[in-house]
């Protein structure tokens, strides 16, 4: 049988403008410039598991392997090559392409991922494409490699086990363990904002993977292989804007008797105003949503056009608060109706949101696009910007009315100013936890008023050292007495803190301390990982995942905290 190995890109650490690593988007932007309080974590490469877990063929799954990592892997044979990059790792896909070729010039080698949108831009020779690449696949990666592999393209397609993700601040634990699990509900997005290299992928289509039902039993499967998980991560580009499936499986999980209903169930997912304002706000929580990614964009967004972002963005946010919903405000700099005099409005009203996490980019064209078209078409795109800068503080864009650099000022002043004004996202989290809690036992729903009451209890539990270390750090007055009201709203909801917790407050205390003066001392480098190598050879592994995890190389640090994790809580890290 072919031996199959599929790969994702290890991207370089950008200059933005200080170093910053991609593969930690909640470090790198979500809770960028928050000192202390900034988070690590880490995401995995779920397309890559989907394809291996949905092959007849033994396969091999890297994450962000380097290319001595990647060249080492080649050695041991195969037959098929499979690379999914993004747009920014043009580069080092090319690259990656031509050690394939030396070292296994017998093989087959796939491109596949958003970057593959890119490729004739980037190697506009079809010979040199030839040379350096067999196939191109533009969509879906499982069907496409079970046609080459010659397996029947039409078997059932199963759902996907995941590892989990996490993302926690350095000094609880500098390798945050796995909290979160993907589950994958559909692909596409029919909205097609001009600029969005996703929606483009799928041609301005939304495919349906599973339905309320098949996420419903996998969910409680998920919950067998990974009972302590924190929260799902439902994949989906919008996944309010398909109130069937989403009423659909918020009454089988809130009705749920098998593993406890919304006491257990919760999850994160990426959505918009237009969609959000299809529901009544109770039926956000009645569902089961943590956390929604929001693609906020600009307060000025819907009169250009922008038809998700039709609402009003400070109500949603604000109904998504005091129901103890966490929040993400995804907005965009560099859109021609903002100028240098305009952009204060626009943070403001990004302000008045008081999101719990904000990410900041530059609008950046993709190839494929209609933002790329309609640049190219008025001589507005710098096509000397290398690949690499196709993050989110780069890109080739000629704005109309602001610099790169005006860009990038807004941005790190955006964050500082959230930061300043809100306090850090760890605070806006825990406190709008408090609102959730204090909305759900005044609730007359029992699944709120019992089950997601239970829950939010929960995840309260290190909520007042937690205040302490907010108030010890903050940034500014303002901060500091936001916390002390947090703190105080805590012990009037909770009762007063237990010994354990007040003993817990001031070891947590020294820690952040600790943390804070060996930064100071020695600045730490953005987090990267360690290659991560797993094995779908059909044996599984024995926590009934369908792979086993090994490490190439992992550093000292992660093998002790990883053996640490095992001891203690038998815990699954990745
Ligand atoms: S709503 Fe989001 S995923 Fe959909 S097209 Fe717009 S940017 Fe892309």
């Amino acid at each position: 049988m072919k031996r199959v190995l599929l790969t994702n890109v290890r991207p370089d650490l950008i200059q933005a403008p200080y170093p910053a690593s991609l593969v930690d988007p909640f470090g790198e932007r979500f809770t960028r410039g928050q000192g202390v309080f900034t988070l690590t974590g880490h995401l995995h490469a779920v397309g890559t598991h989907l394809i291996a877990q949905n092959l007849q063929a033994p396969s091999v799954v890297l994450e962000y392997p380097t290319l001595d990592d990647f060249r080492a892997e080649l050695r041991k044979g195969y037959d098929v090559i499979g690379i999914s990059f993004w747009i920014n790792h043009t580069d080092t896909a090319l690259a990656m392409c031509r050690i394939a070729r030396e070292e296994s010039p017998g093989s087959t080698v796939v491109l596949g991922g958003h970057g593959v949108l890119n490729l004739e831009e980037a190697v506009p020779s079809a010979a040199e494409r030839k040379a350096l690449f067999d196939h191109v696949c533009a969509g879906d990666g499982v069907r496409f490699m079970r046609e080459l592999l010659g397996e029947d393209p039409q078997a059932p397609v199963a759902m996907g086990i995941f590892p989990l993700s996490g993302a926690l601040p350095p000094w609880l634990l500098p390798y945050p363990p796995g909290m979160i699990v993907p589950i994958l509900s559909g692909y596409g997005c029919p909205w097609a904002c001009s600029f969005c290299a996703s929606s483009r992928f799928w041609n301005y289509r939304h495919l349906e993977f599973a339905d309320a039902k098949a996420l419903y039993a996998h969910i409680q499967r998920l919950l067998g292989i990974y009972p302590r998980v924190e929260s799902f991560l439902i994949i989906e580009e919008d996944y309010f804007r398909y109130p069937k499936t989403v009423r659909e499986l918020g009454k089988l999980v809130s009705e749920d008797t098998s593993f406890g209903g919304l006491k257990r169930f919760g999850f994160i997912t990426e959505t918009s105003i237009g969609a959000l304002n299809l529901y009544e706000p109770d039926e956000w929580l009645l569902c089961g949503l943590d956390y929604a990614f929001i693609g906020y964009e600009s307060k000025f967004a819907a009169d250009h056009g922008l038809r998700k972002r039709k609402g009003d963005a400070i109500e949603v946010f604000q109904n998504l608060r005091e129901r103890g919903i966490l929040t993400n405000a995804a907005m965009i700099v560099g859109w021609d109706f903002q100028t240098p005099e305009n952009l204060p409005e626009d943070l403001e009203h990004l302000a008045a949101c008081r999101p719990t996490q904000t990410q900041f980019s530059r609008l950046i064209p993709y190839p494929g696009t209609a933002l790329w078209d309609s640049l190219k078409e008025e001589d507005r795109l710098d096509l000397s910007v290398a690949w690499n800068d196709y993050h989110n503080y780069g890109g080739s864009m000629r704005h109309k009315h602001l610099t790169p650099e005006d860009i990038v000022g807004f941005i790190e002043g955006g964050h500082r100013h959230l930061y300043e004004t809100l306090g850090p996202s760890l605070l806006r989290m825990f406190d709008t936890f408090l609102n959730g809690y204090e909305y759900c036992r005044r609730s007359n729903r029992r699944q709120l008023r019992e089950d997601r009451a239970q829950r939010f209890k929960q995840r309260l539990r290190i909520a007042f050292p937690l205040f302490k270390i907010c108030r010890a750090f903050a940034p500014n007055a303002k901060v500091r007495s936001l916390a002390q009201d947090s703190e105080k709203r805590y012990c009037e909801l909770c009762g007063p803190p237990s010994l354990g917790l007040r003993v817990l407050a001031e070891v947590m205390l020294a820690r952040v301390a600790a943390h804070q003066l060996t930064r100071a001392l020695r600045p730490s480098k953005p987090r990267t990982y360690p290659c991560k190598r797993y094995v779908y050879d059909g044996r599984g592994g024995a926590d009934g995942r369908p792979f086993r995890v090994e490490y190439d190389r992992p550093n000292l640090g992660y093998t002790i905290q990883q053996r640490l994790g095992r001891v203690v809580r038998g815990r699954i890290n990745h």
